[in-house]
């Protein structure tokens, strides 16, 4: 059978879907069901009306996420609607419970695309949730959903899109650059997109170090240029990264770049470009699922040392968002993080930059058939099912969440990488 026949008996077997909800409490005899319901609940209800700090005690609300969509950027299927986004919006949860045990609602919004109505129905279910994980919103409309939730919640709002494509390849930039022997601050990096994850991972890149003015980023019509941001009506997310050069293709662009960030569609680049890069050229392809550029073409394309980096599971460095947003939720929600802010984000970058660099686990290796995994052009970032990523990443998240202020509460790191381990 193929895949897609596997994966609709996968999806149709008795239950249907993916999820269903369990209890963590005794249900067996009537006094069980008279303190789980009424008249006992009426206690932790009291104790969290005087206090609401006191549902993280009372409540699954510490560990429940809500992964919401409205379903107009769905996979690579495009603007298919909130109901055809269950699989996916399931899916995640499934992720988010195999690699950080965190509990998920699927929320599919029938917004009509309308950003207020999302703003307003997301930020009304905030007393449920210990985080919001948006999931495949549209581009440039999930800037503003995601902007104005942070400013007014008081739990983690995080888009996965965007942020979690930003820190996985950040990572890997990171590694690449020091294979490379360049400093991130010297990097010339051109875009390929200007939609979601790439805005997000190109102010990323700024926050590990790389120069806002050496990116250059190019959507359907070319290089944003500054005049192009003067006469077009270019979305604020494209003008801030608009350039005083004169216009151009990608071809333009790429010439003499150090780094290739394709996050658009398959094909779009060839030998040539590549070709024309600086020496040792980084090469993240990353559109799904064909890459801008296939990875035997961009390796084969020249002599010197070509820092492959895609989306795909049959390449090494797999740019798979799976290695952050378990971790990273694991550890906001551990401390009671009321946001994931930027420095939680580096951290965790960091710490998935770091692991790349240590010695992998036997079972880890056999995990992936056997092949070599050593830090070097052919492993820059841990594979997903490296479980030393909840170890590493998550108490990462947790420091920086308490070391710039937005950790409710503390925790000793040391106890807790023992408690995460265990
Ligand atoms: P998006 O918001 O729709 O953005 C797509 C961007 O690509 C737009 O800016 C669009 O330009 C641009 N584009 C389209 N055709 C182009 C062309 N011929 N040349 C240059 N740019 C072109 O989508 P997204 O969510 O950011 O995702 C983009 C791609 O990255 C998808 O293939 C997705 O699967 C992939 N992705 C991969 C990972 C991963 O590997 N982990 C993570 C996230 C996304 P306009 O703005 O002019 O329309
Ligand atoms: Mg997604």
């Amino acid at each position: 059978m193929g895949l897609d026949e596997d994966a609709l008996e996968y999806h149709s077997q008795d239950p249907p879907g993916k999820i269903e909800i369990a209890t963590t409490k005794p249900t067996n005899t009537q006094r069980d069901l008279s303190l789980a319901y009424s008249p006992g609940v009426a206690a932790p209800c009291e104790e969290i009306a005087t206090d609401s700090e006191k549902a993280f005690r009372y409540t699954a609300k510490g560990n429940l996420v809500g992964v919401v969509s409205d379903g107009t950027a769905v996979l690579g299927l495009g603007d298919i609607g909130p109901e055809a986004s269950k699989p996916v919006m399931e899916g995640k949860g499934v992720l988010f419970k195999r690699f950080a045990d965190i509990d998920v609602f699927d929320i599919e919004l029938d917004t009509d695309e309308d950003v207020d109505v999302m703003v307003n129905a997301i930020k009304a279910m905030e007393p449920t949730f210990g985080g919001i994980n948006l999931e495949d919103i549209a581009a440039p409309e999930c800037f503003e959903v995601e902007r104005r939730l942070r400013e007014t919640m008081d739990i983690p709002v995080f888009h996965d899109d965007q942020h979690g494509t930003a820190i996985i390849s950040g990572a890997a930039l990171v590694n690449a650059a020091d294979i490379a022997g360049k400093d991130l601050s010297d990097l010339d990096i051109v875009f390929s997109g200007a939609g979601a994850s790439a805005i997000a991972t190109a102010e990323f890149y700024v926050s590990l170090g790389a120069k806002r003015e050496n990116i250059t980023m190019c959507d359907s019509s070319g290089v944003i240029t500054a005049d192009r941001a003067d006469q077009e009506d270019l979305n604020e997310f494209k003008s801030a990264f608009a350039r005083d050069v004169p216009e151009g293709d990608l071809a333009d662009a790429m010439d003499g770049a150090d780094v290739f960030v394709g996050l658009s569609v398959g094909g779009i680049v060839d030998e040539a470009m590549v070709q024309s890069m600086a020496a040792d050229p980084i090469i993240f392809a990353m559109a799904n699922p064909d890459p801008e550029i296939d990875y035997e073409t961009a390796k084969h394309a020249r002599d010197d040392t070509v820092i492959m980096a895609t989306g795909r599971s049959d390449y090494p460095n797999q740019v798979n968002n799976v290695l952050g947003f378990p971790f990273i939720f694991r550890g906001a929600l551990d401390v009671r993080a009321t946001e994931i802010n930027e420095a939680m984000k580096v951290a965790a970058a960091e710490a998935l930059a770091e692991l790349a660099r240590k010695d992998v686990p036997d079972a880890v290796v056999k995990a992936y058939g056997d092949q070599p995994l050593q830090f070097g052009p052919e492993y820059i970032i841990p594979k997903p099912l490296d479980p030393r990523v909840l170890f590493e990443v998550t108490p990462a998240v947790a420091q920086a969440a308490m070391d710039s202020g937005c950790a409710r509460t503390e925790l000793d790191t040391d106890a807790y990488v023992e408690q995460l381990e265990a």
